[in-house]
């Protein structure tokens, strides 16, 4: 396997992770953006540093774990700084249920940032955000790219889904990181992959479903079970539970025929 300079440097930043505070995971990007996790939450959550303040992106929902966060931030390099703005990739509770929290501690709600260029796409749901921050080179993609999950472009359908992927390739630079809404950050190339794993998982889905194949025939087909795993990025030993299974390839045909009504 060739490693591309970025991949190096993703691999070295996640071999990297530590610093566990409170049961949140602090991984710093760059010296201006670091990444948090909550040890109960999946959601990646963003912490930036810009000329109008500190930025945060999808605080996860939970009181106690927020309160957390907010510890975690204010030991970090920021001090007592407070969180000013709260940005959200989307409007799912599991990436906006936290704004409210800051709210209350004087934050504003995806008020624009000088420092951030903001995208709108249409994939995961029908309001998508993408953040660039320029200055460090990494972009905030929410679930229109997940590295822990299979795809879920059920809003956008097919064209939804590639222009949004398509966008996302264009911004910045092939040095520019990815982070995911859930799941480890990637880098273009990665991005590339699991593009072309989507849209090969959804074309196969397809032709086993014109070919009168039910669900359960469909999660027994070789391709189907080799495309799935292409998904497995932390080869976990089970990693799609047989009912998510099932769904997800329910939910990939109603995408096919909604599709095609357009
Ligand atoms: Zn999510």
């Amino acid at each position: 396997m060739k490693l591309t300079l970025s991949a190096l440097i993703i691999f070295t930043i996640n071999a990297a992770y530590a610093n566990v505070q409170n049961a949140i995971f602090a991984q710093p990007i760059t010296e201006q953006v670091t990444l948090l996790r909550s040890i109960d939450s999946s959601t990646n959550i963003g912490l930036i540093k810009t000329s109008q303040g500190v930025v945060l992106i999808d605080p996860m929902p939970g009181d106690e774990q927020l309160s957390r966060l907010r510890d975690t931030i204010q030991s970090l390099t920021y001090q007592k700084i407070p969180i000013r703005y709260v940005l959200n990739t989307h409007a799912h509770s599991d990436h906006t249920g936290g704004n409210a929290f800051f709210v209350r501690h004087g934050a504003v709600v995806n008020k624009p940032n000088n420092d951030i260029v903001l995208y709108k796409v249409r994939s995961h749901s029908s309001d998508d955000f993408v953040y660039y921050v320029s200055q460090s080179n990494v972009l905030f993609v929410g679930d229109v790219f997940d590295t822990s999950w299979h795809p879920t472009f059920y809003v956008g359908g097919v064209k939804g889904f590639t222009k949004a992927i398509d966008t996302i390739l264009h911004i910045g630079n092939e040095q520019t990181i990815i982070v995911p809404g859930h799941g480890r950050i990637a880098d273009k190339a990665q991005l590339r992959e699991f593009q072309k794993n989507t849209l090969a998982w959804i074309g196969r889905v397809e032709a086993l479903h014109a070919a009168g194949a039910s669900t359960s025939k469909i999660a027994t087909d070789p391709q189907i079970l080799s495309l799935i795993e292409k998904f497995n990025n932390d080869k976990q030993k089970h990693f799609l539970p047989e009912k998510a299974f099932h769904r997800f390839i329910k939910r990939t045909v109603s995408v096919i025929n909604n599709d095609k009504k357009y």
